[in-house]
């Protein structure tokens, strides 16, 4: 199986290839040709499978490059007991007979972006060898929190790579921040920058065009690389739980067969609800796939009208994950929509890029409305959702998966659908404890490592415990620089 290009479907790579270069070098993202399926009777058998066991079973269809041998021991070494905390990996809280919530965030830095950034090393890796690439790849990194600490964390003493993270000085949490200064490993570097996200995020972008740095790091043995949630190795590791979530719940005839699963994902740059989309394209027998967004609402306006305008006030909310203005990943989508038809995306990009405005075709709409369902959570609705979840359901959740909880009941009200469904949770509580605190009605006193405490004190539901020991841990990065000196950071690092 190939890949190609959303915006130059002639253009075609191995997944090796797919997965190394990232970005299609037209701007395009890369996506496999044709939909792998999988049968009933194939999904039948999933459900007695572990589940890295079943992301063989599903990457194996997409990576035909790589072998299933390779594959079992990526999975096994990624979603390792020393990795994640629960040997189901990514395991379902039931709440009632038609409600189950994912819980994405049993990884080594307790946000679902673990259940990619672990695996896509091990995959970039041996794309390297398999396309005989003999330079170290470096990783380069801009975060608002989540990303970074994940990805320093997939990568760290992975032969033939290193990772530089940038993060806004005064735009993490504490915790994040500590999650980040305190990281192990011989390969692995984080500097704050003077300045926000947009700042460290332009910095980055500004290095990956910059030919001359690009020259002078091939001589010293290194090309870079990035992370990001459009590469398709980490967009191919989240449709696993998708399949896998569905499997469980069929082993535990909590759905029928024929029965249909809504799904419910709180969304910012779409790569996550994107994952739901392709496992129902395999065959999962998948429902309604609902957006959730918090008060920046951009994904919500477009499900629902066709007009994707990203001309509109950002807002800070307590969801920072779910903070952006451009889905990236929704380009993806938007291939698979119109048939596959480059000439068409190619245009709306085109336009997002000068006007930062699009509106799709009928067609597409259609398709869209078919498909999907959105709603927008506000930032009381996101407190109350928390406060009800705790004092009425006995579960403690994160503002994110919040968002989507409301989403959820939101779609059930207004279309009166109520089938099973399930909510993805994609961080663990104890990364935002503030706002939990506040949320189930604790003032919050003092704050990082003393908040995690306080909240485990206060609910008695167990902290991660590598949140936990991270007051104890060493602080091994100190370095901050001018979002101007960053270029020099990144020489000075990869002397
Ligand atoms: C990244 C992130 C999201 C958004 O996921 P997308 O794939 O970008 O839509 C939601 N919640 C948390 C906690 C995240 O870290």
């Amino acid at each position: 199986m190939h890949y190609l290009s959303t915006r130059d479907h002639t253009l075609r790579y191995t997944a090796a290839e797919a997965i190394k270069q990232g970005l299609s070098r037209e701007g395009g993202l890369f996506l496999p040709e044709t939909m792998p399926t999988l049968t009933k009777e194939q999904l039948k058998a999933m459900e007695g499978m572990s589940y890295q066991e079943r992301a063989v079973e599903v990457m194996s269809l997409f990576l035909e490059d790589y072998s299933r041998e390779e594959l079992r021991s990526f999975a096994d070494a990624a979603y390792s007991p020393e990795r994640f905390d629960t040997p189901a990996v990514a395991p379902v809280h039931t709440l009632d007979a038609t409600t189950h919530c994912l819980e994405l965030w049993h990884g080594p830095t307790s946000a679902f972006k673990d259940m990619a950034l672990q695996m896509l090393p091990h995959l970039l890796y041996a794309s390297l060898k398999k396309t005989g690439e003999d330079k170290t790849v470096c990783i380069l990194v801009a975060t608002s929190g989540d990303t970074g600490k994940a990805a320093l964390e997939g990568f760290k003493d992975v032969d033939h790579t290193k990772i530089m993270v940038f993060y806004p000085k005064n735009g993490v949490s504490e915790i994040q921040k500590l999650q980040m200064v305190t990281q192990e490993g011989d390969n692995v570097g984080v500097c704050s920058v003077i300045g926000n996200f947009d700042d460290a995020q332009t910095g980055v972008k500004r290095i990956f065009s910059d030919e001359k740095i690009r020259e002078e790091l091939l001589e010293r043995g290194y090309f870079l690389s990035s992370a990001n949630s459009i590469n398709w190795g980490r967009v191919l590791p989240q449709i696993v739980y998708y399949v896998s979530v569905y499997c469980d719940l069929a082993r535990a005839g909590k759905i029928k067969e024929g029965e249909k699963l809504n799904i419910c994902v709180p969304t910012g740059n779409f790569g996550n609800i994107l994952s739901a989309y392709y496992a129902q394209c395999m065959g999962v027998p998948i429902g309604k796939l609902i957006c959730a967004s918090n008060k920046n609402d951009v994904l919500t306006e477009f499900l629902r009208t066709g007009v994707y305008d990203r001309n509109r006030h950002f807002h800070t909310t307590m969801s920072p994950s779910m903070d952006i203005l451009i889905s990236s990943n929704l380009e993806r989508l938007l291939y698979a929509l119109s048939d596959g038809n480059d000439t068409e995306v190619r245009g709306y990009m085109e336009q997002l890029n000068t006007t930062g405005k699009y509106q799709v075709s009928d067609k597409i709409m259609e398709k869209i409305r078919a498909l999907f369902w959105a709603d927008s959570c506000s930032e009381e609705d996101t407190v109350s959702t928390i406060h009800r979840y705790y004092k009425e359901k006995n579960y403690l959740i994160d503002t994110h998966t919040a968002v989507a909880a409301n989403v959820l009941e939101a779609y059930r009200a207004e279309m009166g659908d109520n089938g099973i469904a399930v909510f993805a949770s994609t961080a663990s509580p104890y990364k935002f404890c503030s706002h939990v605190l506040n949320a189930i009605g604790e003032e919050p006193v003092g704050d990082g490592v003393e908040l995690i405490a306080q909240l485990q004190n206060a609910t008695g539901v167990q902290a991660p415990w590598r949140l936990a020991v991270l007051g104890d841990k060493k602080v091994r990065f100190t370095q901050s620089t001018e979002k101007l000196a960053m270029e020099q950071v990144v020489l000075d690092y990869l002397k």
